[in-house]
């Protein structure tokens, strides 16, 4: 009883606290316009070869919504210059299991745009325990290992529209060293549960549409690097099949979706890109691929595909 009367109090402080806040920023967002010039949140180290994975990327079930810079225990830096907008520290509840996220920290920017600091290490930072605007650059915690993490690193995220839009920061952010193209390996043919790899001039055999997947990842200046891969798309027997773009995701109608309106479950499949559920004809079939990165380096890779149609076993 005295817990749940605890947290109501605490849900009411953090309303209350965050209402001054959204009204400030609708007033500063009709004073401004254009887009902010961001800073990275970890500086003055090799950072080309610390970003370890990109905006939109498979988790699983969900799209990566931001970055992750491999670093422990170094100075996190605000973006921008801001409000504290929210943070939560394991040392806030130390009885309660840790969150994934870790300790967290969120701070608000003009225009709307807001950013997410995760995995922090520690306690607050003083800075965010002393006041609550914050200068662009200005040190807000220390990376860490908190929450589902394997491995030191700060997973950052980049919103806008108070949240409602997810962006990739690398658009925002003085540009890294990338020197990579798009790389386009394998193509997965599904069936249930197993699959079977599908090489340029191989011969199967289909008794109706499956899904096809292809793997695609994107280095930097070496292969454990991440840029990612902006765009994709994908055509079948000279037919467009699918295009997206991996610039932002928006939360809508309860998932969170690519600007030209495709869902997780749209775009991947078993943590692979989903070329789609195909209905490949008897004969030459023709999967091409075209991937680019945040540099607009692009790659493409065609898959001919020799069927035979047999009869559907189930
Ligand atoms: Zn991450």
């Amino acid at each position: 009883m005295k817990r749940s009367l605890r947290k109501i109090a605490l849900l009411a402080s953090f309303l209350l606290f965050l209402t001054p806040f959204s009204v400030l920023f609708i007033t500063l967002h009709s004073q401004t316009a254009g887009k902010p010039k961001f800073q990275w949140p970890i500086q003055g180290l090799d950072l080309p070869s610390l970003i370890t994975s990109s905006f939109g990327e498979s988790r699983k079930d969900h799209f990566h919504n931001g970055l992750d810079i491999s670093s422990v225990f170094q100075p996190v830096r605000s973006l921008e210059s801001g409000y504290v907008l929210y943070s939560r520290y394991g040392e806030d509840n130390p009885f309660e299991e840790e969150r994934g996220s870790g300790n967290i920290l969120w701070v608000a920017h003009k225009d709307g745009y807001i950013s997410g600091y995760y995995h922090l290490a520690g306690s607050r930072h003083e800075n965010i325990r002393s006041k609550i605007e914050i200068k662009a650059g200005e040190v807000i915690g220390s990376s860490g290992n908190t929450g589902h993490s394997t491995g030191g690193h700060l997973h950052f995220v980049l919103g806008k529209d108070f949240g409602k839009t997810l962006l990739d920061p690398l658009a925002y952010l003085p540009p890294q060293e990338d020197t990579m193209f798009p790389q386009i390996a394998n193509l997965f043919i599904h069936v249930g549960e197993t699959y079977t790899n599908i090489n340029d001039g191989d011969n199967i055999n289909v008794s109706k549409a499956f899904p096809l997947t292809v793997s695609v990842f994107d280095g930097g200046v070496k292969n454990s690097q991440r840029r990612g891969i902006r765009n994709i798309e994908y055509i079948f027997n000279g037919e467009p099949m699918g295009k997206t773009s991996f610039d932002s995701i928006h939360f809508d109608k309860g998932k969170w979706k690519t600007a030209n309106g495709l869902s997780f479950d749209d775009l991947y499949f078993k943590d692979r890109y989903l070329v789609g559920i195909l209905n490949l004809k008897t004969g030459e079939n023709i999967i091409k691929v075209i991937a680019s990165d945040f540099s607009d380096q692009k790659s493409e890779r065609t898959f001919s595909v020799n069927v035979t149609r047999i009869a559907s076993g189930n």
